[in-house]
């Protein structure tokens, strides 16, 4: 009998879920409660990378999840979101650098050392070059908006259907599985919902009194009109990271401890932009018109402890779970490994340190 499955939350996750189980066979919904790519997928900035992994499984997972993105973007076909440049990183500097890199290599990472000269040869618009960085040219960059709608897209071609604007708002269990949700529109029925509704997976899985803690964080993305091409790699620098997109627009933020508004000094997105465009300017004197187009606010994702979790609910058949930061990189390896969870309870090894019962 075809496996009905709801999956809630219309993100790059979700989407990926949803591709891989109705390619698996399911007869798959996804319930969104706004729009696809309306959270945290649409405000990223979207570094398909493994280096800061922290330990060598969470490693094992980003590095195999870069594969993943090359199989499922040429197996959907969606070039246009992605690029594959590689990125050259120098956010931190002297002890720090070298043990960043040190742990790089102890991973086996394809990362090497450049030096000014290398850098200049490799980004010429790019000012200041740093006297090092460490070049990383397995990794790449995704629109998460597009990216999320070419999977969407290629669901759909396996029967998977998308109800946007519907919030769910329960889970409906009888006895110990789940029966199906409780959403805006009214109720609907299914042998399987998974949850993937980012920053706010914790709240809707305490409904069936789940435990997912997490500890999101605000995010601020910058974006300029596009310009023609001038930039390669992703640019990680002390500062600001920016990258070009393959449409022109040129997308900056700031480091991941610090890429939220500085709150203690009133800051708002506008003071956030106008610093971040100052700090692009010095990096790219040669670009004129440098504007800004569009702020992003977003939330970023983050379960508690900083890693991903993935896998069934303890005490309700039925119930699967996928929250996770670093989504755009882990997405389309997240949704395979999933689905075949899911489906046929092969859970893969690259999973196991990922799933909810540490938390419980
Ligand atoms: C500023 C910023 C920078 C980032 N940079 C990177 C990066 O460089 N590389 C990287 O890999 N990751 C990055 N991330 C993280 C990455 O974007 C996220 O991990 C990823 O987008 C999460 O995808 P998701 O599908 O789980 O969640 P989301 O994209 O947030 O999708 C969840 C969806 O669920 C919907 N929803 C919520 N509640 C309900 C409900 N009750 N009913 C129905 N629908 C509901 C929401 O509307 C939303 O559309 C960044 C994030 C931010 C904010």
């Amino acid at each position: 009998m075809t496996r009905k499955v709801i999956v809630v939350g219309a993100g790059i996750v979700g989407a990926s879920i949803a591709l891989h189980l109705a390619e698996g066979g399911a007869d798959v919904t996804v319930l969104e409660a706004v729009a696809p790519a309306s959270g945290a997928s649409g405000k990223s900035f979207g570094w398909i990378n493994a280096n800061f992994a922290e330990t060598p499984a969470y490693f094992r997972l980003r590095r195999a999840a870069i594969d993943a993105f090359h199989d499922v973007a040429d197996r959907i076909g969606a070039q246009a979101p992605v690029r594959w440049h590689g990125s050259l990183w120098w956010e931190d500097s002297g002890a720090d650098f070298d043990a960043h890199f040190a742990e790089l290599q102890a991973f086996g990472y394809e990362a090497e050392l450049v030096d000014a000269s290398g850098f200049r040869a490799l980004e010429p618009n790019v000012a200041d070059p740093p006297a090092q960085c460490i070049r990383t040219s397995v990794e790449g960059a995704a629109d998460g908006e597009g990216m999320t709608r070419a999977l969407l897209a290629a669901a759909a071609g396996w029967g998977a259907s998308v109800v946007a604007g519907c919030e769910v708002t329960g889970i409906v269990t009888h006895g110990d599985h789940v029966t199906g949700v409780t959403t805006s529109f009214g109720d609907v029925t299914a042998d399987d919902v998974v949850v993937a509704t980012g920053v706010a997976s914790g709240d809707l899985l305490a409904k069936v009194s789940v435990r997912l803690p997490m500890d999101n964080k605000t995010g601020v993305i910058v974006h300029t009109a596009p310009l023609a091409p001038i930039l390669r790699h992703v640019i990680m620098s002390p500062d600001i990271h920016f990258r070009q997109e393959n449409d022109g627009r040129i997308i900056m933020g700031e480091v991941f401890s610090g890429g939220g508004l500085d709150e203690d000094l009133g800051e708002s997105p506008a003071d956030f932009a106008a610093k971040m465009l100052e700090r692009l300017r010095a990096r790219l004197p040669s670009v004129p018109d440098l504007k800004v187009a569009s702020i992003m606010t977003g939330q970023r994702p983050v379960p508690v402890d900083g890693f991903p979790v993935i896998g069934a609910a303890r005490g309700v058949r039925g119930l699967y779970m996928a929250a996770m930061h670093s989504g755009i990189t882990l997405g389309p390896l997240v949704g395979k490994l999933a689905a075949q969870d899911i489906l046929h309870g092969q859970r893969d090894e690259l999973l196991a340190p990922f799933g909810p019962d540490r938390f419980n």
